[in-house]
C-alpha cells in the first residue's frame, strides 16, 4: 500500500511537472504572438496619448492604427512600449523591441542601425514661425536666426548638415513651440502633418513651406538589421494597405478629426449671436 503511494505520488509530480512545462510552452508561444513595438508619443497625429480615442493602451495616432492592423493581420498582439524618440533605434538594438514605428523617416545614418519597411508616408519639413513674422519666407532667410529643431529628428539633421545653421534643440516639439510662441526663438523647423497640428492648437503661428530647400521624406517602420521573418511581415502588410486604400484612409480619418476638433473650438452660430447679444 505505502509503495502504490509512493507511486501515486511520483506520477502525481511527474504529471504536474509536465503541465508546468507545457504552460511554460503555451507562455512563449504566447509572446512569440505579442509584437513589441516603440514609439514616441508625441507626435500627433502619428503617435499621441490620448485618453478619448486611444487604439491601443491610452495611444492613438495614424502610426498605432497602422501598426495595430499589422498585427491583426498576422494574428499578433501589439504592445506598445513609449520611448523618447532618440532611444528607439537602441532599444530595437537592444532587443527591448521588435519593431519601431514613430513617423520616422528613411535615411541613409539611420539604414545603416535598421532594416526599413516599404515607405507608408510621404512627409517634408517645414517651419513654423509666428503670424506677423515677414523676415522668413524661404529657408535661408533663417540665416541669423534663433532656429529650434527637435533633437534628433530629421529637421535637426537639415538644418545642421544641410543648411549649415547654428540651432538649439529641444527634447519635445512643444517645449519649441512654446519657446516660439514666448519669442525666444524665431522659427520651428519639423514635419508638416506634426506642425499642422502645433497650428491647430496654438494661436499666433503659421507655417512657411520652401519645397527646394526641403526634400520630400518617407517614413517607414523600422525593425532590427537582418530580422527578415519581421521585415517580410511588416512590407507584405504595409504593401496590401497602402494598395487597398487602408492607409490612405486612416490618415484621411485623422486629418478630418483634426479639422472637426478646429471648428468645435469655434464658437457655433448661436454662442456667436449670444455673445453679438450680449454686446449690445
Ligand atoms: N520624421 C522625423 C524624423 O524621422 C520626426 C519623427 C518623429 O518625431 N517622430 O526624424
Amino acid at each position: 500500500m505505502k509503495k502504490f503511494l509512493k507511486r501515486a505520488v511520483v506520477i502525481t509530480l511527474t504529471v504536474a511537472m509536465a503541465a508546468t512545462m507545457m504552460t511554460g510552452c503555451k507562455k512563449k508561444k504566447k509572446d512569440a504572438a505579442t509584437l513589441v513595438v516603440g514609439t514616441n508619443a508625441e507626435f500627433e497625429p502619428f503617435e499621441y496619448v490620448s485618453s478619448k480615442d486611444a487604439v491601443i493602451d491610452k495611444y492613438s495616432g495614424i502610426d498605432i492604427e497602422i501598426i495595430k492592423k499589422v498585427g491583426e493581420e498576422n494574428n499578433k498582439t501589439v504592445k506598445i512600449e513609449n520611448m523618447e524618440f532618440d532611444s528607439l533605434i537602441i532599444a530595437l538594438n537592444q532587443k527591448k523591441v521588435d519593431a519601431v514605428i514613430a513617423g520616422m523617416t528613411i535615411t541613409p545614418e539611420r539604414s545603416e542601425e535598421v532594416d526599413f519597411s516599404e515607405p507608408y508616408y510621404t512627409a517634408k519639413q517645414v517651419m513654423i514661425v509666428r503670424e506677423d513674422n515677414t523676415d522668413i519666407t524661404k529657408a535661408a532667410d533663417m540665416s541669423g536666426k534663433k532656429i529650434a529643431v527637435i533633437q534628433g529628428f530629421t529637421g535637426q539633421t537639415v538644418v545642421e548638415d544641410d543648411l549649415k545653421f547654428p540651432f538649439e534643440a529641444f527634447k519635445k516639439g512643444t517645449e519649441a513651440v512654446t519657446e516660439l510662441k514666448n519669442g525666444k526663438c524665431d522659427v520651428v523647423v519639423i514635419d508638416s502633418a506634426t506642425a499642422n497640428q502645433y497650428l491647430k492648437e496654438n494661436e499666433g503661428l503659421k507655417i512657411v513651406e520652401d519645397n527646394e530647400a526641403f526634400e520630400s521624406e518617407e517614413y517607414g517602420i523600422a525593425v532590427r538589421k537582418g530580422d527578415k521573418d519581421t521585415l517580410d511581415m511588416v512590407n507584405a502588410s504595409v504593401k496590401k494597405f497602402k494598395e487597398d486604400g487602408t492607409i490612405d484612409a486612416i490618415s484621411a480619418k485623422y486629418a478630418a478629426a483634426s479639422e472637426t476638433a478646429e471648428d468645435s473650438e469655434e464658437p457655433s452660430s448661436e454662442e456667436g449671436s449670444e455673445e453679438a447679444n450680449t454686446e449690445e
